[in-house]
């Protein structure tokens, strides 16, 4: 029996070598992405960048897109920061003695030993947090409020997940020794929601953490009772350096191997609280059935590529897309897209494209208005994913926005599972995906760079 690693390597000599081995006959694309989701979840599982687990699951992933008869398969490595949780908990230790349920938040730095125990000091908001005087919170934990509500287009998580994002590092501007913050969520659950944030180079990194909504309530109403507050925090995780990362990824031929590609991306990386399940597993099951539907009745024109990338989740910077652009940045590409917001349906569609290809985009909301997916005024962006190749390119990028009412109920959490994925819901994207493929990828007239209104 092959190892992994032998596997992979196997397949890495397979992509290089001249001499082609017998491939499979890609799969028409039905059934695909809940085999790939139900696969990926049970037989690896939480994947984090940089643990071996990541690595098992970039030898699951090849395997599977060879079996599924993408050509070129190839898994790419790099070296990135990432983080490693550790042991947590927290309790309230007064006025009112409560156990929290929390997380902490990647690249979060330990506690002292023993746990840190000191004042709590309630903001409602990140902008009350920053209106604090500076060294005020000296020894002291900040908590930050928020008022995150579910929104269609999930745009809550701009300003809302600025609290996950930016909060620490203004909490230690004020000298704060930790930071617990509101779950960047709209579920109920006593569910904590984790996530990356980042400290400025200026400011001393400090345990950060995220409590469930259920468990900020608490907090809110503890605090509204004006009697000091204090926390008993232990958040083990840390960051580690030097860890490996990597890409994976494979291409189905096109019929001009000369006409610059489309490329559809994802992320296999994810957090480890539940099994990454619609972050983002979704994402690469819809691109990959996709791309093979939409090649169901014969080869596309032009060559279509998926790029399932690895740390995503805690890429601070140069991640799975960077590294993609940087090896892949001198082949012409034509479009990019990417699916990274869950197993919901797909509503609206979003384009950036050259002014001269309006007819194109008119040629695919014509295909999707009967599909019940609307054209939309905003302008697409991609992911983090592909927003290298798209600036090294200038490239054009169609986003097909899911329903994102529900995702951040899950988002991060231990409830990322298997069984909230809708089967009917999942192949209606891969059924969008497929329409807008078969128009893309059949455009045989040239596709023009998105120069951004500046
Ligand atoms: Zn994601
Ligand atoms: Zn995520």
């Amino acid at each position: 029996m092959k190892t992994a690693t032998t596997l992979r390597a196997a397949l890495v000599a397979t992509a290089l070598s001249t001499a082609v081995p017998a491939l499979a006959t890609p799969v028409d694309g039905s059934g695909v992405a809940w085999d790939i989701v139900e696969g990926l979840t049970t037989e690896i599982g939480p994947r984090p960048a940089g643990s071996t687990a990541e690595d098992r699951a970039r030898d699951w992933s090849a395997a599977k897109l060879t079996a599924l008869g993408f050509r070129n398969v190839r898994v790419e490595e790099f070296k990135t920061l990432a983080w490693q949780r550790g042991p947590e908990r927290a309790s309230l230790t007064a006025p009112y003695a409560q156990p929290l349920a929390i997380t902490a938040l990647g690249f979060s730095v330990p506690t002292p030993k023993g746990g840190l125990k000191a004042e709590l000091v309630y903001f409602p908001t990140l902008a009350a947090l920053e209106a604090a005087p500076e060294g005020s919170l000296a020894g002291k934990v900040a908590f930050i409020d928020h008022a995150m509500r579910a929104a269609q287009d999930g745009s809550g998580y701009g300003p809302y997940g600025n609290v996950r994002r930016e909060g620490p590092t203004i909490a230690s501007r004020k000298g704060a020794a930790g930071v617990v913050i509101r779950s960047a969520g709209t579920d109920g659950h006593r569910n904590p929601h984790t996530g990356v944030t980042t400290f400025a180079k200026d400011v001393k990194p400090i345990p950060a953490g995220a409590v469930s909504n259920p468990d900020a309530d608490l907090i809110a109403r503890t605090a509204a009772r004006g009697k000091p507050m204090a926390i008993d925090l232990t958040l083990m995780g840390k960051p580690f350096p030097d860890a490996t990362s990597g890409n994976v990824i494979a291409d189905l031929p096109g019929r001009d191997p000369s006409l610059p590609i489309i490329v559809l991306a994802c992320h296999l990386d994810s957090w480890d609280l539940g099994t990454g399940a619609v972050d983002d597993a979704s994402g690469c099951a819809i691109v990959s059935a996709a791309a093979l539907a939409a090649q169901a009745g014969g080869q596309t024109l032009r060559t279509i590529r998926v790029l399932w990338s690895g740390n995503e989740e805690m890429a601070l910077s140069g991640g799975g897309g960077e590294h993609y652009a940087k090896l892949h940045g001198a082949e012409p590409h034509a479009i990019a897209m990417e699916s990274d917001f869950g197993a919901d349906r797909v509503w609206q569609v979003n384009f950036s494209h050259a002014p001269e290809n309006k007819a194109l985009a008119d040629k695919v909301n014509a295909v999707l208005w009967p599909m019940g997916v609307v054209p939309h005024k905003g302008r697409a962006e991609g992911g983090a994913d592909v927003e290298a190749i798209i600036a090294a390119q200038k490239l054009a990028v169609i986003d097909l926005g899911q329903d994102g009412t529900h995702y951040f109920d899950l988002h991060h959490t231990p409830d990322d599972t298997l069984d909230k994925v809708d089967p009917a819901a999942l192949q209606q994207n891969v059924d969008v995906w497929t329409a807008v493929l078969k128009v893309i990828a059949n455009e045989a007239g040239p596709i023009g760079k998105f120069e951004a209104a500046q």
